[in-house]
């Protein structure tokens, strides 16, 4: 049985919550609703271990960062199995396993970064130079899509910096988020890293932690609806906020691209985590001209996806990951059928499982096209000038990621740049690496991960003039 990790110490409650497998039906394990006594503990011992943390010499932070990297590659094949039965995602392929990859891949690079003092000016009218403080106590909120990996996208750089952490994973998806915080935990001084748990019923701890006033900033990874709350409670003590919310992705197919080299490439990008991501491609732009030689091509490489259940090693999609999105995702589908041509699936299986998905003949304006569905459907919109495709991709609140799909890359680009969102990709979608910033415009959020700049979002610039 999985605890809490408060001030070092496994810290459960008497009331307790069920996990359930999404392939199954069946209970994982329970995880911990915490109180508001636990999210204060947690917050006061974040705030006991900031100022000794921030005081340790930066070597010895990177040092310790590179220890919860060792713990994540150690420990891995628990913590995918883990993730696999909570969340669905099968261990094999773009899967737990992968994402255990990606969470030691970020963890390590974040490790090696540093932000040393800067000098602005050094003349005979004196010396400016800015350095860079930790914030002070940092809450992440996670989501249940990857919670390992975003998990570690928030803490990593959170505690590089010299900020504590107290992080509350998905009620959807706890188990592997607990597990691995009480291993990392055991690396760093106590109280550095902590975690709380609720299933948002009564008590709602992301609520209560948006609206805390001993933590300093909020890193928010979710929903657009449930970022717009964790802003307002921001606001009464002015947390710092990085918001990653969510996203209505598009792909636009130029007339000269070659169907039958993006074929794979373009279900990837729509159909990664049965299309649960943020930056998938969710819905699609094909030129008139090779529309049905694209769509014959990605249907015929999604036909041949095994979609079962995530601890099967043949697996290489899992389910969706819980009843509401289900409801959402099938109701978006059976809305969409009733407009367009269905060229794969269209039906709901069994249990939470829902078949890859792609649909023709939409356009915006229908539900399927406009909403952000987060799910294993993908519809197909024809176009004719590639302006109007430009125009209809932007035509979105949302601005996270979108793609174009060429033989020539230049031209790619140029389409590319009109975009609005924080990422493009040229013949690929939803490519993502430690070394580059990410993160959204418009309603998809505020604010960068990864890299230096997602580094100094966990910090404030103190300028000195000497
Ligand atoms: P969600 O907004 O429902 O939940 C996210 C987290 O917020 C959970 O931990 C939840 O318990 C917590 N929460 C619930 N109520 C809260 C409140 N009132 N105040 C503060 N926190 C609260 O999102 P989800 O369904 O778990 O995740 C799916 C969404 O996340 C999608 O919209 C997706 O696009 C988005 N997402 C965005 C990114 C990105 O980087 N932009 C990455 C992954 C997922």
């Amino acid at each position: 049985m999985l605890d809490m990790t408060i001030g070092g110490e496994a810290t459960g409650t008497s009331d307790r919550f069920e996990v359930r497998n999404p392939s199954t039906g069946e209970v994982v394990d329970t995880a911990p609703n915490a109180t508001a006594a636990d999210l204060d503990r947690a917050v006061a011992a974040a705030r006991a271990a900031q100022a000794p943390w921030a005081a340790l010499a930066d070597e010895e932070r990177a040092a310790a960062c590179r220890a919860v990297t060792e713990v994540l590659t150690a420990n891995a094949e628990e913590l995918a199995r883990l993730l696999t039965l909570e969340q669905g995602k099968p261990l094999n392929g773009l899967g737990s396993r992968w994402e255990m990859g990606g969470a030691a891949a970020w963890a390590g690079y974040t490790s090696g970064l540093s932000l040393p003092p800067q000098v602005l000016q050094d003349t005979n009218e004196g010396k400016v130079e800015v350095h860079r403080k930790p914030i002070g106590v940092v809450g992440s909120i996670t989501p249940w899509n990857f919670p390992v990996m975003i998990a570690v996208w928030h803490y990593l750089p959170a505690i590089r910096a010299g900020n504590t952490v107290v992080l509350k994973p998905s009620p959807l998806t706890p188990l592997a988020t607990l597990r691995m915080i009480e291993l990392a935990s055991a690396v760093l001084p106590a109280g550095v890293l902590n975690v709380v748990s609720g299933d948002d019923k009564g008590f709602n701890v992301g609520a209560a932690m948006s609206a805390h006033p001993g933590i300093d900033k909020i890193v928010f990874t979710g929903s657009t609806a449930t970022g717009r709350h964790v802003m307002r409670s921001a606001a009464e003590n002015l947390k710092r906020l990085t918001l990653e919310l969510g996203g209505n992705d598009a792909g636009i197919v130029l007339p000269d691209a070659d169907p039958a080299k993006i074929a794979e490439g373009l279900f990837w990008g729509a159909f990664i985590n049965n299309g649960q991501t943020c930056a998938a491609m969710k819905r699609l732009y094909v030129h008139d001209s090779i529309h049905d030689a694209v769509c014959d091509a990605l249907v015929a490489y999604a036909e041949k996806i095994p979609v079962g259940d995530g601890m099967d090693e043949n697996s290489v999609l899992g389910p969706v990951q819980n009843a509401m999105q289900y409801g959402k995702v099938s109701k978006l589908v059976a809305d969409a059928v009733t407009r367009g041509k269905v060229l794969l699936g269209g039906k709901p299986g069994e249990g939470l499982f829902f078949p890859p998905t792609i649909i023709s003949g939409l356009s915006n304006g229908d539900a399927l096209v406009d909403e952000e569905q987060f799910g294993p459907a993908l519809p197909v919109i024809r176009y004719t000038d590639v302006d109007e495709a430009v125009m209809a991709a932007n035509d979105s609140p949302n601005g996270l990621g979108g793609s174009v799909w060429s033989a020539d890359i230049d031209a790619a680009k140029g389409v590319g740049r009109r975009m609005e969102c924080g990422s493009v990709w040229i013949n690929k979608h939803g490519a993502i690496q430690p070394n580059a910033p990410f993160g959204g415009v418009k309603q998809s959020g505020f604010g960068v991960q990864f890299a230096e700049e997602g580094l100094k979002e966990n910090t404030t610039a103190q300028v000195v003039f000497s």
